[in-house]
Formats: structure tokens, C-alpha cells, sequence
């Protein structure tokens, strides 16, 4: 079974098993898209409206930010998968609650063991605090962080600002943009500490 098989099957899977209070009121799972065979995973936070109504990650406004950063680095789509933390909408896109991100936790874990990228980019604090509790978004941005989790062989993440935070706040964009641009370099250093 090649990995997009057994992400279907995960989101099957999962789609009755979760037992995320935020299913009551969703449209639909917001399932992860994009290409399982990926060297990098973008988390994100929870679907907002046009997510709930397509069924599909980052498709509104802050998607559109997204796919204009990706193509600063020669990236689309295609060649990345995207997720989010929370697979339902919270009403009124409220932040997720800490049970809701339990819920769900399982899911993407297992989402991420299957695709098993060289690098995972969180998309704002919900996303990085789901992994590094402790850590600042305002300080730890932009930074490469490496660190070893049970049942993940990712161990390189990049925590960036939410497009969706920084649509409209001049600075918060810029350096988004700055951050964004760094992850080629990223991507090598991740190669030649891997070859170590
Ligand atoms: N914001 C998110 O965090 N995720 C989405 O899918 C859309 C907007």
C-alpha cells in the first residue's frame, strides 16, 4: 500500500473514531491534502469557513497568502501536504480548545508517521504549542527546532507566523515573508546534519 492509501484509510479511520466535540457542529472532516510522498508537512490550526465548506486545508484567504509564499521559493502545492491540528471547524473559529487538540492529536500523529517528511512547518502558536508547549511564537519563529517524539521520525520543525495573522499586519508580514524565504536553507542544512 503506497502512503496516499494509507492516508485514506487513516482518515477513515479517524473520521469515526475521533471523538472531537467540534464534529457536532462542522460541516465536514477537513482532512490533510496535498503530496504524501512530501519532504515537508505545513500544520496549521483548525479549518475556518471556506475549509468547513470545501472540505479542504487553506483555501481561503490565508491559503491564498500561503500558495503566494510557496511560490517565492518555487514550490506549489502539489509539491507539499498540508494539515492542521483540529480537523473540524471550532464554531465561529474560535481557538480550538485543549481537549478538541487532544481529540485530534492521535490522527495527525499518525498522519505524520505515514508521510514521515524531513521537515515539519507549523503555521502559528496552536500548531507549534501542540508540540513545543513552552516555546514563544514571537521568539522561536523563523528557528530551526530539533527535537525527538515518540512514534514520529520528523525530527526537524520550522514554527512561522499564521498567514491569516500576518494578512493584515504590515510587520508580522514582512517578517513572515523573511522567514518563509529561509526555508531552501533549511531544507540543506536538514541534508548535510543528516549526512553527519
Ligand atoms: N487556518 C488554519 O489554521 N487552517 C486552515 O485550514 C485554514 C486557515
Amino acid at each position: 500500500m503506497n502512503k496516499q492509501q494509507k492516508l485514506q484509510n487513516l482518515n477513515i479511520k479517524w473520521t469515526e473514531e475521533c471523538k472531537c466535540e467540534l464534529k457536532k457542529t462542522a460541516t465536514q472532516a477537513v482532512y490533510g491534502v496535498g503530496n504524501a510522498e512530501a519532504e515537508i508537512v505545513f500544520i496549521g490550526e483548525a479549518p475556518g469557513k471556506s475549509e468547513d465548506i470545501k472540505g479542504e486545508p487553506f483555501v481561503g484567504s490565508a491559503g491564498k497568502f500561503l500558495n503566494e509564499m510557496l511560490g517565492l521559493i518555487n514550490f506549489k502545492r502539489k509539491d507539499i501536504y498540508i494539515t492542521n491540528i483540529v480537523k473540524y471547524r471550532p464554531p465561529n473559529n474560535r481557538d480550538p480548545l485543549p481537549e478538541e487538540k487532544s481529540s485530534c492529536r492521535e490522527w495527525l500523529l499518525e498522519e505524520l508517521k505515514i508521510i514521515s517528511p524531513k521537515l515539519i512547518i507549523f503555521l502559528g502558536r496552536h500548531a507549534m504549542n501542540n508540540f513545543f508547549p513552552d516555546q514563544k511564537i514571537s521568539e522561536a519563529h523563523g528557528k530551526l527546532l530539533i527535537k525527538k517524539f515518540n512514534g514520529i521520525s520528523t525530527k526537524f520543525f520550522f514554527p512561522l507566523y499564521h498567514p491569516a495573522a500576518a494578512l493584515y499586519d504590515g510587520s508580522m508580514r514582512e517578517i513572515l515573508i523573511e522567514d518563509f524565504k529561509k526555508i531552501p536553507k533549511i531544507l540543506k542544512e536538514i541534508e548535510k546534519r543528516e549526512k553527519m
